[in-house]
């Protein structure tokens, strides 16, 4: 093939490589913009059909859809894990069993909760009328989804669309483009209409097709940054946009915490998926009177832990997606240094996993270079453990996504909140004590999304409540009702059994006319029957004076 040839091959397709080897994963074309525009007009094509499919198929095809994934799963894990570096357990426990827990639910309940429902309208129903909202769904949505949850965030987000009868178009991260027609795939398999699901593959500017293509929707998931892209451009169609964007998120131990119990959660919610969450534990604040001993259980039990490529059942953290992604860390890690905080363990590329790099048969020059720049053989970070850290520091303040924790210590309560709520994000938060009316009352203060009381990072995995951001994380909720809500549209419908007589507000107006909308003003609108009782006189005049025109 001749040069030129080659270098266009090559930008019309993206690489997936392992994170933790380098080694290539699979390689997938780049979907052109005007592929983009095609696949959404199939999309509105097919939904004009699927829209009028009864809740019972569509539950019947997402049941099989669930099959498709439980007789693949293992595979299914292992690619999740290739393309994303973390654990096959974590792809499991995090990915796989929340998701199939969500289509199991959705399936079930979305009949019952977009049912159409009578609404009290107050006086009105006196006046013989009553009320109906009936929903429809939207028609196409556009899913974009970041790399660091590849398959149960865009497969949730589908599952639900589709329940609620609308179609999809998915773009998945340009790390994770296998992942995302995997997801393609299983919808085939299960037996939805051709169409119904479609993936589109690329990066950025792929997505970026996808959104000015005017879909009905587009629920997105990734940086503040790129949400607000996206809002520009959907702006322009009227496109209604869900963003899920980053977090900052804090976790409060209080002095009567379990201390056990919030040193493994500490461990677990700052360095799973080598802490690249949107749920991340990226801030802990601990009551002064504990801190020392939560920090010291807190980097005994970081010491343990086994970092390593995700294929390995032993390892606990993999390595970190992308060098763009790394070095953001590192840049952290050095702005903590030089603000005078104390790296107590970690803080910096894991060198050990350079070994594991050559020993799979790969060198810093062979490893293929993504369109995100894989090209560093370690992309392993130590988990890192931070005392001294106060948030005046910079990385206290922006979104680190990896695998940090830095402690702060507090002496009150009312301390702990302001410091929690000191910041742009508002995305997940939790509080430990052993007092959990206390919790509460400090839980409903602090400006976040979901807070946890005793726990974190895992209600995204818990379908049936809503999921979302309050300040910079985000807009609108996917998950529970509420995300449910957000893939249709209202329509009220509304009847009036008596028309007999003619409407007081009707034309022509009159003095009469003025001083019954008086009584409107002062009596009707009150909601009081009783004083809208006295208003029947004054009606009554008006309607025989309309009767008579
Ligand atoms: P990005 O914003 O860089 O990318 C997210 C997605 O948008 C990717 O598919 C990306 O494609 C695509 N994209 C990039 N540019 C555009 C564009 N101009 N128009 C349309 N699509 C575009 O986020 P990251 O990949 O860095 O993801 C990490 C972020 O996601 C973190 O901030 C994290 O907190 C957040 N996140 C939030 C969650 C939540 O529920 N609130 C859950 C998970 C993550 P490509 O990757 O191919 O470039």
């Amino acid at each position: 093939m001749a040069k030129a040839e080659a270098q266009e091959a090559a930008a019309n397709e993206i690489i997936s490589s392992d994170p933790a080897t380098g080694r290539e994963v699979g390689r997938v074309s780049v979907t052109t913009p005007d592929e983009v525009r095609e696949a959404v007009e199939r999309s509105r094509q097919v939904f004009h059909m699927w829209k009028t499919t009864s809740f019972a198929e569509r539950r019947r095809l997402v049941m099989r859809a669930r099959e498709v994934i439980l007789d693949e799963m293992e595979a299914i894990a292992e690619l999740i894990s290739a393309e994303s570096g973390k654990p096959k357990g974590e792809a499991i426990a995090l990915e796989i069993a929340p998701v199939l827990d969500l289509m199991k639910w959705i399936a079930r309940s979305a009949e019952k909760m977009l049912r159409p429902r009578r609404v009290g309208i107050g006086l009105f129903g006196l006046l013989g009328r009553s009320s109906r909202v009936v929903y429809h769904p939207l028609g196409v949505v556009a899913i974009i989804p970041a790399w660091n949850y590849p398959f149960s965030i865009p497969l949730g987000e589908a599952v639900m669309s589709l329940m609620a009868g609308n179609t999809v178009v998915i773009k998945p991260s340009e790390l994770t483009p296998l992942t995302g027609l995997k997801i393609g795939e299983i919808f085939k398999k299960a037996g939805f209409p051709k169409d119904a699901v479609q993936i589109v593959s690329g990066a950025g500017e792929t997505g970026a097709a996808l959104v000015e293509a005017a879909p009905d929707k587009v629920a997105f998931t990734g940086s503040v940054a790129t949400g607000r892209k996206i809002a520009e451009v959907a702006a322009k169609n009227l496109t209604s946009v869900v963003l899920e964007l980053g977090g900052k998120d804090p976790m409060i131990v209080l002095a009567d915490a379990d201390l056990e119990a919030a040193a493994n959660a500490a461990v677990w919610g700052a360095f799973c998926n080598a802490g690249q969450n949107c749920a991340s534990v990226e801030r802990l604040y601990v009551h002064e009177s504990i801190a020392e001993e939560l920090t010291r259980r807190i980097v005994e039990k970081t010491g343990k832990l086994k970092l390593g490529p995700g294929s390995d059942p032993d390892v606990s953290v993999g390595p970190m997606s992308s060098e763009r992604q790394i070095r953001i860390v590192e840049r952290h890690v050095d702005d903590f240094r030089e603000a005078g905080a104390v790296i107590l363990t970690g803080g910096e590329r894991y060198d050990a996993a350079r070994e594991r790099v050559s020993d799979a048969g790969t060198s810093e020059g062979k490893i293929s270079a993504s369109p995100r720049q894989r090209v560093s053989a370690s992309l392993f970070f130590a988990p890192t453990v931070i005392t001294g850290a106060t948030n005046d520091m910079r990385p206290m303040q922006e979104e680190t996504f990896g695998p940090t924790l830095p402690i702060c210590t507090f002496a009150t309560d009312e301390e702990a909140i302001a410091l929690a709520n000191d910041t742009e994000f508002g995305l997940t938060a939790s509080v430990w004590t052993r007092d959990i009316a206390r919790g509460r009352r400090i839980a409903e203060q602090i400006e976040a999304g979901s807070v946890c009381i005793n726990e974190h990072l895992y209600t995204h995995g818990i379908g049936q409540t809503p999921w979302g951001g309050f300040k910079n994380s985000g807009r609108g909720r996917t998950h529970g009702l509420e995300g449910l809500l957000e893939l249709v549209q209202p329509q009220h419908i509304h009847t009036n059994r008596i028309t007999l007589l003619p409407d007081a507000w009707w034309m022509p107006y009159s003095p009469t006319a003025l001083e019954t909308f008086r009584g409107f003003a002062t009596k009707f609108a009150t909601g009081s029957l009783l004083k809208t009782a006295t208003l029947l006189p004054q009606l009554w005049k008006r309607i025989k004076e309309l009767r008579r025109r």
